[in-house]
């Protein structure tokens, strides 16, 4: 997997975005006011859900979960993202923040080994932002509610004086006995990991990199390979993996433990081991890693290794599976073995060709 150059960043194999035009016409919110506005993004709104009773529209959305999946159980979660801690609008187009601001919470779901099914959006928007701003973060937010099935059913707007703050709460499903909680891995376990990892921390070293040069007066259009195009596309558009859970229902394995990559595989493993009271080894060489993020990487001047382990917001999902269940899963090449959970008293470990290093959590530094 490691060696192979993707040709997408995108695992679901969606076409990339249409670039954005430059909006040629600003509308002030405020010529629509707040009811018009939510007209507005309530008509672009699409329904497919068999759950949804009430969309947009009343106080409250309606959903019939206990009819269309008995038994199930509903999983809940939300993301708030500030503008300047989270994002730069200066270097996010709109479409990429509204698709991002949303795959972070599906991938959330799929973190629990359940199916995302519904969000709300709740908005804050600073005076800066004009209707087609808005049309555009809605845009984006719309293609991902398509592409993964789920429906936009609500949410709330107001004002905002401290810049664009976007807070997404998502609604999905599981039957019990398949959710993965953090706290199941038992010693003994094989560790996975799906996709590549260290790439969208690099797209953003990238943008920040180009940020800097055009402040300080550089060229204002950089020249970007086909190398940093993949990172940027790992930053700028990543995916929540809901195939992994349909690949590994399909094989009939349930992860004895799951959880998602946002704030880097050291960190996520080290929740996973004290919720779970184990210890863990973790091999450096067995570590996907793809060749633009190599690459890049040494550009840079840091480890791959380092951007692998600490660098975040890959959203790709770090599982536990009994040694049976990673039989069965071992032709699946969207997951790579790269370790081993232990007795807690050995510790969590990296083991590196000159020996074993306590893993320390970095985590993910936003800003
Ligand atoms: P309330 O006064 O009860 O908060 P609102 O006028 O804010 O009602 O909302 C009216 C309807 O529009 C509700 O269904 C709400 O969920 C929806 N809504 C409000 N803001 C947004 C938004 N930013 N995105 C999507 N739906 C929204
Ligand atoms: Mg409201």
């Amino acid at each position: 997997m490691s060696s192979t150059k993707p040709t997408s960043g995108n695992s679901h194999g969606a076409p990339a975005f249409t670039s954005s035009p430059q909006p040629e016409t600003r509308t002030e919110i405020s010529t629509l006011g707040e009811f018009g506005l939510i007209d507005r993004i309530a008509q672009a709104v699409q329904l497919v859900r068999p759950e949804t009773v009430k969309g947009i529209g009343d106080d409250a959305a309606v959903l019939d979960f206990g009819k269309i999946n008995p038994g199930h159980q509903v999983l809940v979660s939300t993301d708030l993202l500030a503008e300047g801690v989270h994002f730069d609008l200066r270097y996010t187009p709109l479409k990429h923040l509204g698709y991002k601001s949303v795959i972070v919470n599906l991938s959330d779901i799929a973190a629990m080994n359940g199916v995302p099914t519904h969000i709300v959006v709740g908005l804050g928007m600073s005076n800066r932002l004009s209707v087609e701003a808005v049309d555009e973060l809605y845009a984006g937010m719309h293609i991902a509610c398509q592409q993964y099935g789920v429906d936009l059913v609500g949410g709330d707007t107001t004002s905002s004086r401290a810049g664009l703050v976007i807070s997404i709460t998502v609604m999905g499903t599981a039957a019990p006995e398949k959710i993965s909680y953090r706290s199941g891995a038992k010693p003994q376990e094989v560790i996975c990991v799906s996709g590549d990892l260290g790439a969208a921390y690099l797209g953003l070293q990238l943008l920040e990199r180009e940020k800097s040069a055009f402040l300080a007066g550089g060229e204002a259009q950089p020249a970007f390979t086909e190398d940093h195009t993949y990172l940027l596309e790992r930053q700028l558009r990543p995916e929540a993996r809901t195939d992994i859970v349909h690949e590994l229902a399909a094989l009939g394995v349930v992860p004895t433990a799951m959880i998602d990559i946002s704030d880097g595989l050291s960190s996520e493993l080290l929740h996973i081991c004290k919720q779970s009271n184990i210890g863990a080894a973790i091999y450096a060489d067995k570590l996907p890693i793809e060749n633009p993020t190599r690459l890049i990487a040494s550009e840079f001047g840091i480890s791959p290794t380092t951007c692998a382990l600490n660098g975040g917001e890959d959203y790709e999902l770090l599982l536990t599976l009994t040694q049976a269940d990673f039989e069965k899963v071992r032709k699946l090449d969207m997951l790579t073995a790269i370790g081993i959970t232990r007795e807690a008293a050995d510790g969590v470990l990296l083991v590196t060709g000159t020996g074993a290093v306590p893993l320390v959590a970095q985590g993910w530094v936003h800003g």
